[in-house]
């Protein structure tokens, strides 16, 4: 028998940071409002995936159509090596139509990238009208490593917050809804999978000997993060941090996430710019006079 669904978009935004957020009180092992079998998880996984999937058609063809102002949606993913960030990429948006998605990944900025502001990278890499837009990693790596490393002087770096603020306003004001999300892990989930990339052959590629250096940091990025999704965290574009050490559950949360941005959005199709009685009546009259032709052909 099919599990009855109960999980919601509710449960998922109860991850949001809100005034007085503690990360050391958010236990990554813990999985909120969700306590019932890894078979139901994986149930609710699925349950909702048609409904996601129409609603991203339903946006995409509405930019397709050439709708003004269609929206769009972007989804900021951060968290430690090992978070699960391109896990939550493959699960939840492949589950979409790619021509949907526009994905971006940022590493260190290239020599170029170094020679103009932090947002510029980011500016030209934001979703197209009716798209679903993927930061893996984004501009808040100019206020995390920076502020581990000491990569910017602290001033400036104290600075980004509200030039961060001010722009995610600025693109919540154009019509993108941002979706943030902290993928929140302990060290010991961090060791397991570092582990595992150093006793699979198939997991070698992912493995970075300087995710062990960054490793070391771990308590100075803990207070990174808090002190950036505290000050980052508005009601325009708010932070989730969702507790990760279980793969499928903070994957499905993402999945409601993003569900619960698209019902808002309240999309519908868009109307037919032709007359759809009148095109009907014309494929029939076509397709009579391509029998018609073929027959005599025989
Ligand atoms: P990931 O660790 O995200 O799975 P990866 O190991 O393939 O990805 P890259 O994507 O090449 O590595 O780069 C990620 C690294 O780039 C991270 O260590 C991150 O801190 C660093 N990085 C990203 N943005 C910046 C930035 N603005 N300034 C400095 N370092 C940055």
């Amino acid at each position: 028998m099919v599990p009855m669904a109960n999980f919601s978009v509710e449960d998922a935004r109860a991850t949001q940071v809100t005034p007085g957020f503690q990360l050391a009180d958010i236990d990554p092992a813990a999985t909120p409002n969700f306590s019932d079998s890894k078979k139901k998880l994986l149930h609710e996984f699925t349950e909702i995936d048609d409904e996601l999937t129409d609603l991203q058609e339903m946006l995409y063809a509405n930019a397709r159509a050439g709708l003004p102002h269609t929206p769009r949606i972007l989804l900021v993913l951060q968290g430690m090596d090992t978070s699960g960030k391109g896990g939550v990429i493959r699960h939840v948006m492949g589950t979409l139509d790619p021509q949907g998605v526009d994905l971006a990944a940022f590493g260190v900025p290239t020599e170029q990238e170094r020679q103009h502001d932090f947002l510029w990278r980011i500016k030209k890499a934001l979703p197209r009208a009716g798209r679903i837009g993927v930061f893996d990693r984004s501009h808040y790596e100019d206020v995390l490593v920076h502020r581990v490393h000491g990569l910017s002087p602290l001033p400036v770096i104290e600075q980004r917050y509200g030039q961060i603020v001010e722009f995610e306003q600025e693109l919540v004001d154009s019509g993108t809804t941002i979706i943030k999300v902290m993928l929140h892990i302990s060290p010991e989930f961090q060791a397991e999978n570092l582990r595992e990339r150093l006793e699979r052959k198939d997991k070698y590629w992912k493995y970075n000997p300087g995710d062990i250096d960054e490793r070391l940091h771990w308590e100075e990025y803990q207070q990174a993060y808090q002190i950036a999704l505290e000050r980052t965290s508005t009601a325009s574009a708010p932070w989730y941090c969702v507790p990760s050490d279980n793969k499928p559950y903070a994957r499905m949360v993402v999945k409601y996430l993003l569900l619960g941005a698209l019902r808002d959005l309240q999309l519908q199709w868009p109307p037919a710019d032709f007359d759809p009685a009148v095109e009907l009546a014309r494929l029939e009259a076509s397709q009579q006079q391509l029998q018609q032709r073929l027959t005599q052909q025989q």
